[in-house]
């Protein structure tokens, strides 16, 4: 079928082969919730088994490979997904209508990076090797097994890339279960991965809906790593199934990142990064959607921020000059305008924002809340759209405490002119990632993960690789010197 451009497969990829399903589930545009943007097959346990089947005959002869000889895949992979960045970024704005200027120029890029970066990392590995106790030990890495991969609707080329590349580069073969609210570019890494020559059953492709398919995938005993994105509400179900089968288990999941402006911070620096909370619509788990601002410099703050929101542009997601993109689904702005309900019920100050614009269907105003206390929900709880809230603090100590009093921990940004603070508070702020006067700068072999309900384990660098194989100790007895 042609979508946004490009001829898309709406079936399963499993064996290297397209396969399609009885029932369907249907995707619809953010840009164009009326229409019917496509009818994909939807899996079931039938398809749950074949893809495993497929990943499991696969992994022996996947795993036998040496390091480099995987890596050429990837780095095969990587180039045809370069050539594909157009379409890619086409096709992923029509499914879930992240700003096309951003898909193109930064967030599909990325893919081929975490292709290229997984390629050259486990070639480059080596074995720790040491002696002791009269002893050589050697450490390796043995490839894992079949994986179950399961990304959400945000960004999900990139996410499944980060997710793919190092299980793929670690000898592992792959089942990917995109959600059903923006499966498409799921559908054209397969294509990709086709044509890069990977041998059938290495990569494999299962859709449809969560709580089915996605379910049996993470039940099947023959999977032996489950890599997860998603809500923290999905990662406790499949968490459980994971221990059933004792498989070790990754979960990248919510967040509710403060940003904390101290009084001798860059305020017009820090006021734009908070107003950039709501691009895309808020609807990024590193988003920094709690500010908390020293008392000293709150008005000065405000008056910047409030600017910069202004400047704001709500609109279509493929005009470069849109910042605000509509919400994903109408359940989810429904779900957004239900926090904001509760919160006036709670008594919490909307200080600007707090409509959805019905004359543009999927579209919620830039809010910012004065919660009543700091255990209104809208603190408390990841909305997953545009809505901030906004605190004060008389001093550091209480901006810490306000900063890590959620139970989520995945993101904290903090402004400040002082080097010092800047490794003091830096070091107290208690997320996966703190970012000091910079926001989203990522280096691909630095750990990323989430502490709290944020998270179990840790992606990026050697530790993704890590957590995909299992690590063996051989340990040889050193012959006599004599
Ligand atoms: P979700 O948990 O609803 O769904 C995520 C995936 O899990 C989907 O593919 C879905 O089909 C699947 N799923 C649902 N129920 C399942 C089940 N019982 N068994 C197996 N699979 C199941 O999350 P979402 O709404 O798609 O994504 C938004 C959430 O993801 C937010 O909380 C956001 O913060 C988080 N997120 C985290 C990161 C990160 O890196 N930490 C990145 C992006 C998004």
């Amino acid at each position: 079928m042609e979508i946004a451009g490009s001829v898309i497969s709406l079936d399963h990829y499993i064996g290297g082969e397209r396969v399609s399903s009885p029932s369907v589930f249907q995707v619809h545009s953010p840009l164009k919730w009326e229409e019917v943007l496509a009818e994909m097959s939807a899996g079931d346990h039938e398809i749950s088994d074949l893809a495993v089947a497929s990943a499991s005959d696969a992994f022996q002869d996947w795993a036998s490979l040496g390091p480099q000889e995987r890596a050429s895949f990837l780095y095969r992979l990587a180039d045809l997904i370069d050539r594909e960045v157009s379409n890619i970024a086409r096709v992923e704005c029509t499914d879930m209508a992240m700003r096309h200027e951003s898909l193109f120029n930064r967030v599909i890029p990325r893919g081929a990076r975490n292709f290229r970066a997984y390629a050259d990392l486990a070639s480059a590995y080596e074995g720790r090797t040491w002696e002791s106790n009269g002893t050589t030990n050697l450490i390796q890495r043995l490839p894992a097994g079949p994986t179950v991969v399961i990304t959400p609707w945000n960004a999900p080329f990139m996410l499944a890339t980060w997710k793919i590349a190092p299980a793929l580069a670690a000898g592992n073969t792959v089942i990917l279960k995109p959600a059903e609210w923006a499966p498409l570019s799921s559908s054209i890494l397969a294509d990709l991965v086709d044509e890069a020559g990977f041998p059938p059953g290495v990569f494999n492709v299962v859709q449809g809906i969560g709580g089915e398919v996605g379910s049996f995938l993470t039940k099947d005993p023959r999977v032996r790593r489950i890599s997860f994105t998603g809500s923290t509400e999905t990662a406790r179900k499949i968490g459980i199934e994971a221990a059933k089968n004792v498989v070790p288990f990754t979960a990248e999941l919510g967040g509710k990142g403060a940003l904390v402006v101290l009084e001798d911070a860059d305020v017009e620096q820090a006021a734009a990064t908070a107003a950039g909370q709501y691009d895309d619509s808020g609807q990024v788990c590193l988003a920094a959607t709690r500010l908390i601002v020293s008392d000293k410099i709150s008005e000065h703050f405000l008056e910047c921020f409030h600017q910069n929101v202004d400047g704001h542009i709500l609109g279509d997601s493929f005009d470069d000059e849109t910042t605000i993109t509509p919400l994903i689904h109408p359940d989810h702005l429904q779900r957004v305008e239900s926090f904001i309900d509760r919160a006036l019920e709670n008594g919490d100050e909307i200080i600007r924002g707090g409509r959805r614009l019905n004359d543009q269907q999927l579209f919620y105003e830039p809010t910012l809340v004065k919660p009543a206390s700091n255990n209104s929900e809208i603190v408390q709880r990841e909305v997953f759209g545009p809505v901030l809230t906004f605190q004060t603090f008389q001093d550091e100590q209480e901006a810490v405490k306000l900063a890590n009093s959620t139970e989520y921990g995945l993101s904290a940004t903090l402004f400040t002119g002082s080097k010092e603070k800047a490794e003091i508070i830096g070091s107290a702020l208690r997320a996966g990632t703190v970012w000091v006067n910079c926001f989203l700068v990522r280096d691909l072999t630095a750990p990323f993960g989430g502490l709290g309900i944020s998270g179990l384990g840790r992606e990026g660098g050697d530790y993704a690789l890590d957590f995909h194989s299992d690590l063996k100790t051989l340990q040889i007895k050193k012959a006599d010197e004599s």
